[in-house]
């Protein structure tokens, strides 16, 4: 009777120490996906920055520069060009972005959207 308890209280622990696991796990994507935002140049210059990629709406905003305009999209984490007045539209094809280090390039407007934050190997304790 001493034995099985005993190894159901070790399984008890290995379970929990599993969950336990799994949830830093699962807070560790949030925390790292909460920190993501995306900076826009133009002609090298930081002219915006996004500091939230989640917002509760997906949002759009007009980037407007001497060279032209991009409208802007946020959502569900990701950054997209869904319209532009530019020759070869290259930003717009681009699609959306999502992870630290990427980026959108308006070559005829020298627009770059670029995401930054700590979702590369930096977020690893
Ligand atoms: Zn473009």
């Amino acid at each position: 009777m001493k034995k099985v308890l005993k190894k159901n209280i070790f399984w008890i622990a290995v379970f929990s120490l599993l969950v336990i696991v799994c949830l830093a796990v699962i807070l560790l994507q949030r925390f790292t996906k909460e920190k993501l935002c995306a900076e826009i140049y133009s002609e090298g210059k930081l002219i915006r920055t996004i500091d939230d990629l989640d917002p509760g709406k997906p949002y759009s905003f007009d980037v407007k520069t001497s060279l032209g305009t991009n409208t802007v999209r946020v959502e569900k984490g990701s950054v997209s060009v869904s319209g532009s007045d530019c020759k070869n539209k290259i930003c717009v094809y681009h699609g959306k972005i999502s992870k630290a280090g990427e980026s959108i390039i308006c070559a005829p407007h020298k627009l770059i959207i670029r995401i930054t934050g700590s979702s590369g190997p930096d977020a690893v304790v």
